[in-house]
């Protein structure tokens, strides 16, 4: 048997593993390198392996890091079989269709650049029908049901708390010569007590590990003000008749919001019915999928359905559906709450609210994920005095607030907790998806934890095992 780490190895994005083993080539997720552009591009075109070669994919969830390069690997000869969850399959299909979308605006605007200089233009990594072919391919595969996918491979998914869909992904794997081994992956694993997902599980007995690093250093803050803040933003766009702007990814940080709203209104902490406008096509589509997937709730969130109440419905909550009714809300007077991607105010319907919000001080504008380097969201954090919005210098006059506390992510606590439950029998440990120094802490937290064989494998790297 044989693990080559091709993806999220030294990174976060990209998350792509090849597990060679009884003659069948399985690839554990296909994700897109996101980042730098041209480098982006250059990564995700050119795959590690060859797609017809591959017998199966396992994927560990919708986050388009982990599934964003399916489509790929079917319009270059994949035409094996993906086992997922149902709901990460449902995610998959609205997002990856979403990301041939936002393929085609990107590249609509670089190839005008480049057909003016008489450069030969790009093509997108894959087009819709690339999305269509591949959701024929998935099967749908429940947790805790352990399936032999090929001869002396058992496949078993696990919760793992990240977002609707996600799993720990566990293979048994019995070879020809009497070497058995059983291997944990941990996909992106959740952070403990977040709103409406349950908590992640703790399989046990894996040799092998991979476990992701993305806060192995980190701790989160608590999130125990979330409501109190929201219920503060609430009181002051009341009073004012100004508006809250939430720029949210569409899937998992949207949902927890509404999730938070209604709390809080279940509690009668809401001044008065505030409209809520959840501002992007995306969003609405994910909200519908969460809405269907009631199984996988936690206790809370069940609790309130049981009592008649839909956790992710909010009363005077729209979804706003074509571009000029998002438009339309750039003159309607507060108070409201607008939830509009993208999070990190790279691209979306957030950019016009922004731009029409931005001048006036009593506006909120509420920063809830990570905002990397080099985007409007992270100089919005940073508070410049003027921010460059659809192609204009604006001043920045309004509020800006920052809420920590919503990763999806485990922070260095969670993964200390999973790991400290999970470890026994591990032989051979690998931090993935990670930066450099992340990795580093996450094997240093393996040793630690006394699991001596701890790595944090390069791009490309091959290991072998009995
Ligand atoms: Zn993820
Ligand atoms: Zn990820």
């Amino acid at each position: 048997m044989r693990i080559t780490f091709y993806g999220a190895a030294q990174t976060t994005t990209g998350s792509m593993h090849l597990v060679e083993t009884n003659g069948k080539r399985i690839l554990l997720d296909c994700g897109l390198f996101q980042g730098h552009r041209k480098e982006a591009f250059e990564k995700n075109r050119n795959l590690p392996v060859d797609p017809a070669k591959i017998d199966y994919v396992i994927l560990s969830h919708a986050h388009i890091d982990h599934s964003g390069n399916l489509p790929q690997l079917v319009r270059q000869g994949f035409r094996g079989r993906v086992f997922a969850r149902q709901s990460t399959m449902e995610l998959c299909d609205i997002m990856l269709r979403d990301s041939c979308y936002l393929q085609k605006r990107d590249l609509e605007c670089i190839n005008k650049k480049r057909r003016r200089e008489g450069k030969k233009l790009f093509e997108p990594l894959y087009e819709e029908n690339d999305v269509t072919a591949l959701m024929q391919l998935f099967v749908p595969t429940h947790l805790h049901q352990p399936r032999e996918i090929a001869p002396g491979v058992t496949l078993e998914f696990f919760n793992a708390g990240h977002i609707l869909g996600s799993a720990l992904v566990q293979l048994d794997i019995r070879s020809d010569h009497g070497h058995n081994h059983r291997l944990l992956f941990s996909g992106d694993l959740g952070q403990p007590d977040q709103p409406i997902l349950r908590h992640y599980e703790y399989p046990a007995g894996a040799d092998i590990l991979l476990v992701e690093s993305t806060y192995a250093d980190r701790y989160h803050p608590s999130a125990d003000d979330v409501e109190l803040r929201l219920e503060k933003y609430l009181r002051h766009i009341d009073r004012r008749n100004a508006k809250l702007l939430i720029p949210a990814f569409s899937v998992g940080r949207t949902q927890q919001i509404i999730y938070y709203l209604n709390r809080l209104r279940e509690r009668n902490k809401v001044p008065r019915e505030v409209k809520v406008y959840i501002d992007s096509p995306l969003s609405q589509k994910a909200t519908r999928i969460y809405a269907n997937h009631r199984e996988v709730y936690n206790e809370e969130a069940r609790a309130m359905i049981e009592a008649g109440r839909n956790p992710l419905e909010y009363p005077g909550m729209v979804f706003v559906g074509t571009p000029e009714e998002s438009m339309a809300l750039n003159d309607a007077p507060g108070p409201m709450i607008i939830i509009a991607a993208s999070g990190m105010c790279e691209g979306g319907r957030v950019l016009h609210h922004l731009k029409h919000c931005v001048q006036d001080p009593d506006n909120i504008i509420l920063i809830v994920g990570f905002q990397a380097e080099n985007t409007l969201g992270r100089r919005i954090v940073e508070k410049r005095e003027t921010i460059r919005v659809l192609g204009e210098e604006t001043p920045l006059k309004a509020q800006v607030e920052v809420i920590n506390a919503l990763s999806a992510h485990a922070d260095r606590a969670g993964l200390k907790d999973w790991l400290g439950e999970v470890k026994d029998n591990v032989r051979h440990a690998f931090a993935v998806h990670g930066e450099p120094e992340k990795v580093s802490a996450m094997v240093e937290l393996l040793k630690d934890l006394g699991v001596k064989n701890a790595v944090a494998p390069q791009p490309g790297q091959t290991y072998k095992f009995d």
